[in-house]
C-alpha cells in the first residue's frame, strides 16, 4: 500500500497533467457507473490527504466552490490498486517522477507477494517499455477491461485498477472523510496538536497508534517502523505514557521524512554517517520498490532504512540484531537494544539531531 507521500506526488501528477483541463472519464470495466455524470466536466482541483486522493470536479472552471454542482472523486488505492499514467513526453509525471511513468502505486508490502505470483514483473515492463519509446505523438490506447476510471485530458490519460475506494462525495461527504483522519504531516492545514493529544488520551501502543489513520494520516508501515526507531522509542509503549515533547519531536521529524519522500518518490530515513553500516541486500527488501530505483544518484534500498525489513541483520547503531513481530495487523521492525526510551519523562531524542541529518542527493528537479 502506498505511503501518503506517494499520493501526495500522485495529487501533484494529477494538478501538473489534468488541472484546469475539461476531462472525459469513463469506467471500462463498468463498475464505477458515476464516472458517466462526471464526463465532460472539468477537473478543476486535486488534494491529498493521508492515504486518501480527491479530485474535485465541476461543470464549468467557476462553479463557486459551494455549489452542489462541485463534486470529488474519491481514491483510495489499498493493497492493489494503482494509477497508470500514459501521454505526451512529460505528461503529468515528467517532472515529478520521472519520464511519462506508470504505476504509481508502490505495493510497499504486497509487492513481494505479487512478484512471487510473476504477475506484477510483466506488467511493469510492458509498460515501462511503452513509456521509453520518447514519441513525440502519443496515442491512445484501448483500456484493459480491469480498468474501474479513466481519465482522459489534453495530453493524456490516467487509468485506475483495483482501488479500494472509488466514489463521488458531495461537499458534506468531502467533510466527513477529512473529519474523520488523523492529521497528514504532509498537510498544510495540519494540526499537530490533534495528533499529539489523541495519542496521549490513548492506552493502546504507539506501534499501534502509528497506524492508525484516524491518529496521524499517511503513516505507513516503513515510516512507522523508522519514526520509532529514530526517536528509539520502544513500540510498545502506551501513548499515554509518552510525554508531547516526546510527540512533537516524533511529528516533525514524520513531516521532514515525508516531506523528502514527497519530493523525490523514496523514503530515505538512514542518515548518512549509518548507510554503509551492514549495507546488505536481503531477499525480502525485494518488496520495497521505491519511485525512482533506476536512478544511479538515489539513496538505494539497502541503504535507505534503519529497521524496515532489516530483521535477522545487525542494527546499523549497536550491532544488535533487528526483529520483527506483528503488530496491528502488519510486521513491526525494531532494534530492542536502541529502542528502549519508554518512561512519560522522556523527551524526543534522535541521537543526531536534524541538523547533521543530511539529505541523500535528490534527482535532477
Ligand atoms: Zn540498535
Amino acid at each position: 500500500m502506498p505511503e501518503g507521500h506517494t499520493v501526495h506526488r500522485l495529487a501533484q501528477a494529477f494538478r501538473s497533467g489534468f488541472a484546469g483541463q475539461r476531462v472525459r472519464t469513463s469506467s471500462p470495466q463498468g463498475r464505477f457507473t458515476d464516472a458517466a455524470l462526471l464526463d465532460g466536466e472539468v477537473l478543476r482541483a486535486v488534494e491529498a490527504a493521508g492515504k486518501h486522493l480527491l479530485l474535485e470536479f465541476a461543470p464549468d472552471a467557476d462553479v463557486p466552490i459551494t455549489s452542489p454542482l462541485v463534486r470529488w472523486v474519491h481514491v483510495h488505492l489499498g493493497l492493489y490498486g494503482s494509477w497508470t499514467f500514459e501521454g505526451d513526453p512529460g505528461f503529468a509525471l515528467g517532472h515529478a517522477i520521472g519520464a511519462p511513468r506508470v504505476r504509481v502505486g508502490e505495493r510497499e508490502q504486497a509487492q513481494t507477494d505479487a512478484d512471487a505470483a510473476g504477475s506484477t514483473g510483466s506488467e511493469r515492463r510492458d509498460t515501462a517499455d511503452g513509456a521509453v519509446t520518447g514519441r513525440a505523438a502519443w496515442r491512445e490506447r484501448a483500456p484493459r477491461d480491469t480498468v474501474r476510471l479513466r481519465i482522459r485530458g489534453e495530453h493524456g490519460i490516467a487509468d485506475l485498477t483495483g482501488p479500494t475506494a472509488c466514489e463521488v462525495l458531495d461537499a458534506n461527504g468531502r467533510r466527513a472523510l477529512l473529519d474523520r483522519l488523523g492529521p497528514d504531516p504532509l498537510r498544510e492545514d495540519a494540526d499537530p496538536a490533534r495528533f499529539v493529544e489523541r495519542v496521549r488520551r490513548s492506552r493502546t501502543a504507539i506501534g499501534t497508534l502509528l497506524m492508525n489513520q484516524q491518529v496521524i494520516a499517511g503513516v505507513g508501515n516503513i515510516y512507522r517502523a523508522e519514526a520509532l526507531f529514530r526517536a528509539r522509542l520502544d513500540p510498545w509503549v502506551p501513548g499515554t505514557d509518552l510525554s508531547r515533547g516526546m510527540l512533537e519531536g516524533i511529528w516533525e521529524d514524520l513531516s521532514v521524512l515525508m516531506a523528502y519522500g514527497a519530493r523525490t518518490g523514496r523514503i530515505v530515513t538512514c542518515q548518512v554517517e549509518h548507510r554503509d553500516v551492514e549495507a546488505r541486500i536481503v531477499e525480502r527488501s525485494r518488496g520495497t520498490r521505491q519511485n525512482g530505483d533506476e536512478d544511479p544518484n538515489v539513496v538505494p534500498r539497502e541503504k535507505s532504512f534503519y529497521v524496515y525489513h532489516r530483521q535477522t541483520l545487525p542494527c546499523r547503531v549497536c550491532g544488535t540484531t533487528v526483529r520483527s513481530t506483528d503488530m496491528a495487523g502488519r510486521t513491526v521492525f525494531w532494534c530492542p537494544r536502541c529502542q528502549t526510551v519508554r518512561s512519560r519523562r522522556a523527551g524526543w531524542s534522535r541521537e543526531n539531531p536534524a541538523a547533521d541529518w543530511a539529505l541523500p542527493s535528490e534527482s535532477s528537479p
